[in-house]
């Protein structure tokens, strides 16, 4: 190991370069326990979910140990999300991707030690070609970032990394770090065998996402809601719709009804439409962007303050995927879902249409999601039992937990809305129900001599409230189905309901929303409409539109808040705010000290 240097960096010196070069104080979670392997030289593969801060343990080992980390990441967009973020900081890194033009110069900085970080795209990684660049230079480390794509089990596999071990392995005394942010025990082993990390290298953090407040609500008046959301939440926020005409639509009523600047993004837009549009979002401090699932993947942006789904997700880990874009900046966020029976309802009629093996597990995984949204209890412990985790019962920052919901035994009135499914042919959809069930008899009810069954009119009072409620359950659980035509049809446990071996308990939302413990404000720490605040925010939305960046890559607005509740008066103190560093100290602190002397 004679090329090593023969001290190698310590966290003590990782803890001083961490103030230096971030201006943060202290480590997050298991960066440290990664940084610790990284700099002793050990393998590693980091499972940290989003948020958690993984960039961050290759790029301060990068500018600690002598020559360059390599990082591959398989999306040229978060290249350059990653290298703009790095080179604020002042680290020094490049890309190499088929859109820089600027080879030669990076090429050139690579032989000579100079830079810090070097990120390509596996393709690239994979060539020979490649390999021999890095032998003219010195790799301290090699990152490979969405590691998942490596594996057959990920959810995301891609080809091109397979090819990485070739390359990893013509380099064996350069430590491998391996980051992703989703990998269930299978993908976890499979990595680690297709890269060549050690088993005990892994290092697994929780999934939780301590700062993101889950909300899972009936859909009733889906732009209402989204505008009450939106009222509450100036930030950016996502919103996911089903399908194309859903997202369009969505987009011009919220952006009429809001007047904020609200843009769709699906697979049907031109390219360059796309393209603006992710590209106004990232950059933006208010804006929403209504889009189909397809949108999200390779989107770096940490102040993302709210995700809603304007629909079901597909399944559990897709929620929690899609979810986990909120605040990644670690400040409040939330995550909500706006859920109708009809959601599930067409999801359990695909089934049928799926390939007989799969059938089953696709079950299971509805079956998941119904738990998650019918549950009384607290939503985190639902998402964080579902992936092994072994969470306390309540969290205190989710709808449940902030406003307990009444759960009622709607066993005897479930087995009156089966049968009256079941009498009438199976053909019915839940307003006819509920008129036979209630006594209404109208036209249509009387010309089907459905006012002459049994159970006609047996429903009444404060039960004929609960129909509702209670029809969504049974189709959420999969126990009522609706059909082609909307007639909703007996399966799963409605013979159990029926024959009375199964109970049936329904969640009742408070009757009305009451203000939240944490004292009913708005979820953002942020004093809004604080002058001092505000001129913080409006110079670094000048600083920004200047460099050419979003607002986010000057300084997070947790930094903003510490300035402007401090104050600090001169450089020195200015160094101290959490996210300063010497590179922004030097670049930044002169504009912003003169700010707050001003206000
Ligand atoms: P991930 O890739 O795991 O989703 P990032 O690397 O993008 O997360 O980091 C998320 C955010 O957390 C970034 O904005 C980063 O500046 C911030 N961050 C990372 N480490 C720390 C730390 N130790 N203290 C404070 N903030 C941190
Ligand atoms: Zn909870």
């Amino acid at each position: 190991m004679a090329s090593l240097p023969s001290t190698r960096p310590d966290l003590p010196a990782a803890r001083a370069e961490l103030r230096r070069i971030f201006g943060f104080d202290s480590f997050r979670g298991v960066q440290e326990q990664v940084l610790a392997r990284v700099l002793a030289g050990e393998s590693t593969l980091a499972v940290m979910p989003t948020g958690a801060g993984k960039s961050l343990t290759y790029q301060l080992p990068a500018t600690m140990l002598e020559g360059t980390c390599v990082v591959i990441s398989p999306l040229i967009a978060l290249m350059h999300d990653q290298l703009r973020s790095a080179r604020a900081n002042g680290i020094a890194a490049a890309t190499l991707t088929s859109v820089d033009d600027d080879w030669r110069e990076t090429i050139d900085a690579f032989r000579s030690g100079q830079l810090d970080l070097l990120y390509v795209a596996p393709e690239r990684a994979s060539q020979p070609g490649f390999r021999e660049l890095l032998d003219s230079a010195r790799v301290a480390l090699f990152a490979v970032d969405e590691a998942h794509c490596v594996s057959e089990w990920g959810h995301d596999f891609r080809p091109d990394y397979r090819q990485l071990r070739g390359l990893l392995d013509a380099f064996p005394q350069v430590p491998r770090l391996a980051l992703t942010a989703t990998a269930d025990a299978h993908t976890r082993s499979d990595i680690l065998a297709q890269l060549g990390i050690p088993d005990d290298g892994l290092v697994l953090a929780g999934f939780d996402r301590p700062n993101i407040r889950y909300t899972i609500t009936h859909r009733d008046n889906p732009v209402t809601q989204l505008t009450d959301l939106m009222a509450k939440e100036p930030g950016p926020g996502i919103v996911y719709a089903p399908t194309r005409a859903k997202v369009e639509k969505l987009a011009e009523q919220l952006a009429q009804r809001t007047g904020r600047r609200v843009l769709p993004y699906h697979a049907g837009l031109a390219p360059e439409v796309r393209r603006d549009n992710q590209a106004a979002f990232v950059a933006s401090e208010d804006m929403v962007i209504v889009a189909t699932v397809a949108f999200g993947m390779g989107i770096d942006k940490p102040d993302v303050r709210f995700v809603a789904h304007a629909a079901t997700p597909k399944s559990i880990e897709g929620y929690y995927q899609e979810t986990g874009r909120a605040g990644r900046d670690g400040d409040p966020a939330q995550a909500v879902m706006l859920w109708g029976a009809g959601d599930f309802a067409t999801a359990r009629q695909r089934l049928s249409e799926v390939e007989e093996h799969r059938r089953k597990g696709e079950h299971a995984r509805l079956d998941a999601l119904a738990g998650l949204v019918e549950t009384p209890g607290c939503r985190r412990a639902v998402l964080l039992r579902h992936f092994g985790e072994d969470p306390p019962e309540s969290c205190g920052n989710c709808d449940n937990c902030c406003n307990p919901p009444a759960v009622t035994d709607a066993t005897e009135l479930a087995r009156k809305l089966l049968s009256a499914a079941y009498r009438t042919g199976q053909s019915f959809g839940f307003g006819h129900l509920s008129k036979v069930l209630t006594g209404d008899a109208d036209e249509r009810v009387r010309q089907r001599g459905h006012d002459e069954l049994s159970v006609f009119g047996i429903v009444d009072g404060e039960d004929a409230a609960m129909l509702r409620p209670l029809s969504r359950a049974l189709q959420a659980t999969g126990a009522l189905v609706s059909n082609a035509h909307g007639g909703l049809e007996l399966a799963g446990d409605a013979r159990a309901i029926l024959k009375g071996e199964q109970a049936v308990e329904i969640v009742l939302p408070p009757p009305r929303q009451r203000r939240t413990r944490r004292g009913g404000r708005d979820a953002t720490p942020n004093p809004v409409g604080d002058p001092l605040f505000e001129a913080l925010r409006g110079l670094r939305r000048d600083l920004a539109a200047e460099a050419g960046v979003p607002p986010y890559v000057i300084f997070h607005d947790a930094a903003l808040r510490a300035m402007a509740s401090q104050r600090p008066a001169s450089l020195s103190k200015m160094s101290g705010i959490p996210g300063v560093g010497e590179k922004k100290l030097a670049a930044y602190g002169d504009a912003f000290l003169k700010a707050i002397q001003q206000n």
